[in-house]
């Protein structure tokens, strides 16, 4: 497979302190690719480099071939790169179809419009019933759901996953690694960071540990899960 994403020597920081520390990762097109590591490790850094919210002030970014390194965040969202950010960031004071509304705005025609949103709706029957409520009186899982169902809106080429599970119910849990499952068999290229290493590895093709800015350790998802020194880290010593 070839690379959608191809990352190399990223650095990132805030001020004076380097957060990222040089780092090289490839996301093949169709790929689930994931991002593990203890809090503080620079995941989400990572994913705001990767957004164009952050500058880099080393390394270079490549999508689809060309060098997007330094390009500004509303251009990489229209490259087809959108983020589902860490703490899902719904704006609170909007409705769910306004959410969604905001989510689509590039899309090249209605038509195009509304078959993006019919998808989300079908694939988020729990937003289709609360389209008109206000996205802050959503529960945490209905907000992540909110939250993925708006980058979804922007057709993306590359997903963005930051903490997709975080904070959220165990059923609600269960419900978002279902969908990262259904995105993966239909073909979506996808970045995940996440806290429940257990499940993401599971889920992915291929995976990256982050420790203090750096990769430590990178490899297919099974053998990172099998890695005694994972499974010490992050998988609960089992
Ligand atoms: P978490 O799971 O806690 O979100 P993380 O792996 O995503 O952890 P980052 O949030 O990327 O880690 O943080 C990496 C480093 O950068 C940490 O040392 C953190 O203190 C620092 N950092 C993060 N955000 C800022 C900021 N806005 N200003 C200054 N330093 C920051």
């Amino acid at each position: 497979m070839s690379a959608l994403l191809e990352v190399t020597g990223l650095h990132l920081g805030y001020g004076r302190t380097t957060a990222v520390k040089g780092i090289d990762l490839s996301v093949p097109v169709g790929g689930v690719v994931c991002l593990i590591g203890a809090n503080g490790a620079g995941k989400t850094t990572t994913m705001r480099g990767l957004a164009g919210l952050l500058k880099p002030t080393a390394g270079s970014i490549r999508f689809e071939g060309a060098d997007i390194t330094g390009t500004a965040a509303h251009r990489i969202a229209r490259l087809g790169i959108r983020q589902v950010p860490e703490g899902r960031q719904v704006f609170a004071e909007m409705t769910v179809d306004e959410n969604l509304h905001l989510g689509g705005l590039q899309a090249p025609d209605s038509a195009e419009f509304a078959k993006r949103r019919d998808l989300v709706l079908e694939r988020f029957p729990r937003l289709r019933e609360r389209l008109s409520q206000q996205a802050g009186l959503l529960s945490g899982g209905e907000q992540q759901m909110l939250a993925m169902g708006r980058a979804l809106m922007g057709a993306p080429r590359l997903l963005l996953l930051d903490e997709p599970s975080m904070g959220l119910a165990p059923l609600f849990v269960e419900e978002i690694f279902r969908i990262i499952g259904d995105l993966k068999r239909e073909g979506t290229t996808i970045l995940l960071v996440e806290q429940n290493a257990q499940a993401a590895l599971e889920i992915a093709d291929y995976a990256y540990v982050l420790e203090s800015g750096v990769i430590t350790l990178h490899g297919p998802g099974p053998e990172i899960a099998d890695n005694p020194r994972v499974a010490a880290a992050y998988l609960g010593g089992h």
